[in-house]
């Protein structure tokens, strides 16, 4: 009973750190979409990133501008 316990705690944790995923948390901090023709970054909650059917990553703004994106047109 103990293994499954601790298989719960585990699921639990899962879920909130997926959750949390798209989270931006430091006010440098913008989302992109890791699709290759993805050009611009966005802020949370961009209805832009719903339409990404890849990765969404967390970076920092610098990051985003030295990688060549431009802020979005929904959202900035
Ligand atoms: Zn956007």
């Amino acid at each position: 009973m103990k293994y499954l316990s601790i298989f719960g705690a585990f699921l639990v944790v899962v879920a909130c750190s997926s959750e949390s995923n798209y989270k931006v948390e430091e006010l440098d901090e913008v989302l992109v979409c890791q699709s290759k023709t993805a050009e611009s970054y966005h802020r949370e909650n961009c209805s832009a990133l719903k339409q990404c059917s890849h990765e969404v990553a967390v970076i920092k703004i610098d990051e985003a501008k030295t990688a060549g994106r431009k802020p979005c047109g929904r959202c900035y």
